[in-house]
């Protein structure tokens, strides 16, 4: 697995805690800075995902691409590559950018920031794109042939009705295209520290919804899912039958990964290290072939309340045979703490796992941290 982070944008979006920098600039350092890491730490093995995130890597011309996709082919084995994501923003998904993305022959799955199709949410957001640009992008994508195409949507928004939440949905079920996109990622507004948001409601300009309008929210997106054949596989992402994030999933599994890019983070299944957040920093250290990061050794506790925590957010749950082999002092202490939500009707126990249901699924962050071990 091998992750790309871009830490650029347009702009901010106002509930943006990523970190990017925005404005308008040339990538070129940051892009041979990238291919130098690459070439640092590629140690030929094979990969089975790449994920370019951001930030926003469609921030990138399709010849700066080029640059760092065939640094990587010369530095990791790609013949058994399953997945390439790009993360891309509507406003640069224009016919002419993606049909040179599909002349590279690369990556062969977008994952576009669409948010939501109203004109007044975006504003709202600060999006630098429009309803019409986010119709536009998915029909671009899927002509130019990109057929395993992911939207984020965000719901939660401030005056955002359950109603105005579903038409957002219903646009996307509406969409000619809609046979292309074969996975969704609904995510509910949250408030970042630092964000333009939090600054926005610390002013008394906004107010965040309230539960009740986020449970039937989601409740709807549940229901839409179902309806229009999308499978849940996690608490905010769900797909077309086989068209899961491979990538994602292999987080949520604690598969090993390399991650380049100035903030982007790795993991070798005992240390987590990740790269500082100063691309100034990071494009100098590339230049001398010592990139600038920190790391830490995992400690079991950690390593333990990480899985319980990521695959509690999912529908296939806690796996037992993990816990046995991996963390098997804190089996007996699981076992016996997990029993009052199954009580209460939030995990379902089997042989091999412990399954959240939908209410599970919906407090999984409570829940895993009432198993934590301290
Ligand atoms: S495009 Fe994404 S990374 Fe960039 S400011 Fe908006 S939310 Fe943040």
């Amino acid at each position: 697995m091998l992750y790309l982070h871009i830490p650029y944008c347009h702009h901010k979006c106002t509930y943006c805690g990523f970190y990017s920098v925005a404005g308008r600039r040339d990538y070129s350092e940051y892009v041979d800075a990238i291919c130098s890491e690459i070439r640092l730490r590629g140690d030929g093995r094979r990969l089975r995902t790449i994920y370019f995130g951001g930030g926003t890597p469609s921030l990138l011309s399709p010849l700066q691409l080029r640059k760092i996709t065939g640094t990587i082919a010369e530095c990791f084995d790609v013949s058994g590559i399953e997945e390439v994501t790009l993360e891309a923003n509507p406003e640069n998904l224009t016919p002419e950018y993606v049909a040179l993305l599909a002349e590279m022959r690369f990556f062969n799955r977008l994952s576009i920031g669409i948010q939501s199709f109203s004109d007044s949410e975006l504003h709202l957001l600060n999006r630098v794109h429009n309803a019409n640009q986010a119709t536009d992008a998915i029909h671009n994508a899927s002509e130019a042939g990109f057929n395993n195409i992911s939207v984020d949507l965000i719901f939660g928004l401030p005056h955002q009705s359950v109603g105005k939440w579903l038409d957002n949905l219903d646009i996307l079920a509406s969409h000619k295209d809609f046979g292309s996109i074969k996975h969704l990622s609904c995510y509910e507004l949250t408030l970042e520290p630092g964000s333009i948001l939090e600054r926005q409601l610390q002013m008394g300009r906004l107010s965040m919804a309230g539960d009740e309008v986020l449970e039937a929210q989601y409740s709807q997106l549940l229901d839409w899912c179902m309806r229009n054949g999308f499978e849940q596989y996690e608490i905010s992402n769900f797909c077309r039958p086989g068209f899961h994030s491979r990538h994602n999933s292999r987080y949520w599994n604690r598969t090993p990964y390399i991650g380049v890019g100035a903030g982007a983070h790795s993991f070798n299944g005992t240390r987590r290290r990740w790269n500082k957040p100063d691309i100034a920093a990071y494009v100098k250290g590339a230049s001398i072939g010592e990139i600038p990061f920190d790391e830490e050794l995992l400690s079991d506790k950690d390593a333990f309340n990480e899985y319980i925590m990521t695959s509690l957010r999912t529908v296939r749950g806690i796996h037992k045979p993990v816990i046995d082999s991996e963390f098997s002092s804190f089996s007996t202490g699981l076992a016996k703490q997990i029993q009052s939500f199954i009580r209460k009707g939030m995990i379902v126990e089997t042989k091999d796992y412990y399954i959240p249901t939908a209410a599970g699924l919906l407090h999984a962050d409570g829940i895993a941290s009432e198993l934590f071990v301290i």
